[in-house]
């Protein structure tokens, strides 16, 4: 969203104190445009209201974590089908004064009643088709996101969760205007939300998308919010409002004359009221692997984020790309992650042993790894995965396929003392499983078809197969690097499995080719995840399509676009530069506490 759009809604907020103008000396660098630079802190998200409230709970002396949970409960009102109190995400901390980075893992987990063959259609033996997973009752985990920010705001904020829970409550009641990517994706989900009563009158007003500039409020979100910041978040763990999670699950709201047709049965889940009792967020070390003389901490277990990401810097690390040709740079990036994933997809998984992540991020298996790569030819795709137990240039494996996601979103948030959060949330799909819970105001996560519905390993096991109580295996990459010990740089994206991607790509456009970090953040971008073709935006395929071509790479069918990343980079003597996208997604919003003049 736009910041011009929020202009309204910021002034409904009565968030005085939020600078909104752009200056006319930093045009394309002020407040709540793609990039801001300046001091005193900083916040990045893909929406001008979330960066706002953020910023306005850094001015009045909040720190990273707190306006970070504060953002965060924004994006649950105007980024809903992405994030919200009805899904997960994966939080990283980097505290100045310890000069430590800690993580939540705030992930869905799966019920206790789930099996492995959840997702087989005991009619058939079959897989379910996709969409028939996604919009039922089986695909989703118990909620981790409050539970996220309830441990954030207890461990490391300054302000209680119930105060940072009221911004957000005051944006669903005062509404915020419609954009043309609000309202996509109600259009791209109107068959799905049309089959529930409490998701169509929330999004299909009079049976459409509200239009583009209309008011959208959540009076029940509102109230949601409320009574959580009254009572505490046992109202959703150990209350009502997980009792109406439980009971959405069990007995969809299926609507007795859906708005549109929707091709498949629509099956409940299994999650229970003790599901949700059980519930803890876990608080895993984060990865960390040496890239360039930079340290990078990323997200360990259930997120393949942060091995995968070491991985193929490690691999990238064996060759100067800043001495190559960008042609030569690319087919580096394009086979480190091909291999990458060929090894993610064998042995990541939320139980996977310590030892084996050790191994994978470590450099001898890039060793290991790189030595595969011909630097005058593209490997044949897909890649197998490296043997863990050998010795040597890997012998090969059976391959795999991958999986890809896009909903999801990312916050980047610093403060005065030098804190730093690195936040990716998401309801999985966008519009998640498409079941607003009733009188509650937000969707439901549809994360457990995260997990492969049948194995893909052909002999060996598929380390990420349903299972009770089992995180499903996520890609996404919340990430820090640092530069001797100090910040350097925060980001991270949405996207499914190309988050992984994305994140390396702006890295190593921000530290090997020369780019400044809006550079690298607006670059186009491609994904190879070890199938055939590099899946690309069109004018990344268009730019250095010819020149990977001749290398043997082959293109899959172009996307629109890959990622919608926000990031900050830490200069000298304090100095931030915010930068969120410029055009994808409709643009993100990043600010700074005090603009540079
Ligand atoms: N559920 C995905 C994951 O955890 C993220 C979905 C997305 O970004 O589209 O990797």
């Amino acid at each position: 969203m736009r910041f011009t759009l929020a202009l309204a809604t910021t002034a409904t907020l009565a968030l005085t104190s939020v600078t909104l103008a752009p200056t006319a000396a930093n045009a394309h660098t002020h407040n709540g445009g793609p990039t801001a630079v300046g001091f005193g802190g900083a916040v990045s998200t893909v929406d001008a209201t979330a960066t706002a409230v953020g910023l306005d709970v850094l001015r009045r002396g909040g720190n990273a974590v707190d306006a970070a949970v504060a953002a965060a409960a924004t994006l649950g009102v105007t980024e809903p089908f992405s994030a919200g109190i009805g899904g997960g995400g994966f939080f990283v901390y980097y505290d100045a004064e310890r000069g430590t980075v800690s993580t939540i893992d705030g992930r869905e987990s799966g019920p206790a009643t789930m099996t492995e063959d959840i997702f087989i259609d005991p009619a058939d033996g079959k897989p379910y088709d996709f969409q028939e997973a996604r919009v039922s009752g089986l695909s989703v985990g118990t909620p981790g996101t409050l539970a996220t920010w309830e441990a954030a705001a207890r461990k490391w904020g300054t302000r209680s969760l119930s105060s940072l829970l009221l911004p957000a409550a005051r944006v669903a009641d005062n509404g915020f205007t419609v954009d043309a990517t609000f309202h996509q994706q109600i259009a791209d989900n109107a068959a799905a939300f049309g089959q529930f009563d409490s998701t169509r009158e929330l999004y299909l007003p009079g049976g459409a998308p509200p239009a583009v500039g209309a008011v959208q409020r959540n009076p029940d979100l509102a109230d949601t919010y409320r009574l959580i910041a009254k009572r505490g978040t046992g109202v959703f763990y150990h209350g009502s409002v997980g009792a109406d999670v439980v009971r959405t699950v069990q007995h969809p709201p299926v609507a007795d004359d859906p708005t549109g047709t929707w091709a498949y049965p629509i099956r409940p889940g299994g999650l229970t009221r003790s599901d949700l009792a059980g519930y803890q967020v876990r608080y895993p070390a984060p990865t960390r692997s040496g890239y360039r003389g930079l340290t990078v901490y990323g997200m360990s277990t259930p997120s393949s984020g942060g091995t995968a990401v070491g991985e193929a810097l490690n691999i990238l690390e064996k060759t100067d790309l800043s001495k190559v040709s960008t042609t030569q740079a690319l087919h580096q990036y394009a086979e480190s992650t091909a291999l990458t994933f060929a090894d993610r997809n064998r042995y990541v998984g939320a139980y996977t042993p310590q030892p084996v992540l050790d191994k994978l991020i470590s450099d001898s298996w890039a060793t290991q790894r790189a030595c595969q790569i011909d630097p005058g030819h593209a490997l044949t795709k897909p890649v197998p995965p490296g043997d863990i137990t050998a010795t040597g240039c890997t012998p090969a494996r059976v391959g795999g396929p991958v999986e890809q996601g896009q909903s999801t979103t990312n916050l980047t948030v610093a403060d005065r003392w030098g804190n730093i959060v690195e936040y990716t949330l998401t309801i999985e799909q966008t519009g998640g499983n498409a079941m607003v819970v009733p009188g509650r105001g937000f969707l439901l996560n549809n994360e457990m078809t995260d997990f492969n519905f049948a194995p893909t390993q052909g002999t060996a096991p598929d380390p990420n197969l349903p299972g009770p109580d089992k995180r499903p295996r996520s890609s996404m990459s919340p990430t820090i690097v640092l530069k001797n010990d100090k910040p350097f740089l925060a980001l991270g994206s949405p996207g499914g499995a190309t988050i992984i991607t994305t994140v390396l790509q702006v890295l190593i456009n921000r530290i090997d080719l020369g780019m400044t970090l809006p550079e690298a953040m607006a670059a186009p971008r491609a994904s190879q995840r070890n199938t055939a073709g590099i899946q690309a935006e069109p004018a990344f395929h268009q730019q250095y399509g010819p020149g990977l071509t001749a290398l043997g790479h082959t293109f899959s069918a172009d996307v629109p676009e890959l990622g919608a990343a926000t990031a900050i980079e830490f200069t000298r003597h304090g100095g931030l530069i915010a930068t969120a996208e410029p055009a994808r997604r409709g643009g993100g919003s990043a600010a700074v506490v005090r603009p540079r003049r």
